[in-house]
């Protein structure tokens, strides 16, 4: 199947990406090491763009055996920052200043969370950079996909894009005061899927979300980071979310991607989990056929069904 190239109606450069990668010290090893192995450390080659599929096909071999060879020659992390709760000498020595350690609690509660998009969204409005994207470490980005997804809009427009976590409006509680608080609907995008803000976006936020102020308006409505960001953008801002089936998170069933339109996808669940317990080499397994099956523009993966946690669809 021919990958077909479409033009960029704004042309994108590799700096002009801020990605953001969140993850936490238990799933360095499992989750964060398999993401230096694939698609990070391709983010530069894949933004250089434009190279036939038949070259990458030849450039194949050679480059699965270097990945096994030595990790730290890859220097292809031009726009991907990974934000954790720990130091980590192995990703240091990979990322560089481009690992960064939130110092949020390594806990996995609403505070810890939004602590981790608060340091998020300082550091992408520090860099100056056009786009922030959000993904969590289970997460496979196809580089390619959301450049060219991102070059349809304009940045200094206000861009809120993403999958919408539910099929509503959710519902919140908006806490005023002690005691005013009233009802408040808004959609947001399922931070498990990836979601991307313009720049212009993401400065009009500055009240909600900068210097920590993120936590204060999470705790506004209690609900985690990814819902905070919607409510900011829909509720406050009245910017609305602009649905993109493009994003996927490990909540859809992806056998249900025709084959063709694989290779346009922006983001799909590169890691698999069964009853809420990871599976490392069966991870490892998996993601690596993700890789090559994109580069192929074939799937044929066995996902397993994810059956962990009958959550509500919130994360
Ligand atoms: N995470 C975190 N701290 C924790 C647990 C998870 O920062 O204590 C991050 C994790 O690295 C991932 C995201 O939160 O990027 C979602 O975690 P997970 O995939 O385990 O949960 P689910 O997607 O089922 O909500
Ligand atoms: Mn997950």
């Amino acid at each position: 199947i021919p990958r077909t190239l479409t033009p960029l109606r704004h042309s994108l450069g590799e700096s002009d990406l801020f990605v953001a990668v969140k993850t936490t010290r238990k799933y360095h090893r499992s989750r964060l090491d398999l993401l230096l192995r694939t698609w990070i450390s391709r983010s530069r080659e894949q933004a250089n763009g434009n190279r036939s599929r038949y070259t990458e096909k030849k450039t194949r071999n050679h480059r699965t055996s270097s990945i096994n060879q030595n990790i730290s020659e890859w220097k292809f992390f031009l726009q991907t920052y990974v934000f954790t709760d720990t130091e980590d000498e192995k990703a240091r020595k990979i990322l560089g200043d481009r690992l960064i350690n939130t110092n949020c609690s390594a806990a996995h509660n609403r505070q810890a969370l939004s602590c981790k998009m608060s340091v998020e969204y300082d550091a992408f409005i520090k860099s100056g950079r056009k786009w922030f994207c959000h993904v969590d470490d289970d997460n496979y980005v196809n580089n390619n996909a959301l450049r060219s997804t991102l070059s349809s809009f304009h940045h200094s427009q206000d861009v809120y894009l993403g999958r919408p976590s539910l099929d509503r409006p959710i519902e919140a509680v908006e806490r005023l005061s002690s005691r005013v608080s009233h009802s408040v609907n808004f959609w947001f995008a399922t931070g498990g899927a990836g979601f991307c803000l313009s720049r212009g976006l993401a400065l009009k936020m500055t009240p909600w979300a900068s210097s920590g102020v993120f936590m204060s308006t999470a705790e506004r409505i209690r609900l985690p980071d990814d819902c905070t960001v919607g409510y900011i953008a829909e509720a406050l801002l009245g910017v609305p979310l602009t649905p993109c089936a493009l994003f996927h998170s490990h909540l859809e069933n992806l056998q249900q991607i025709p084959l063709a339109e694989l290779h346009r996808q922006v983001s799909k669940p590169g890691i698999l989990q069964r009853s809420g317990v990871d599976c490392p080499n069966r991870e490892e397994e998996l993601s690596r056929h993700l890789v090559d099956s994109l580069d192929e523009g074939t799937i044929h993966i066995n996902y397993l069904p994810y059956s962990s946690r009958n959550k509500s669809g919130l994360t």
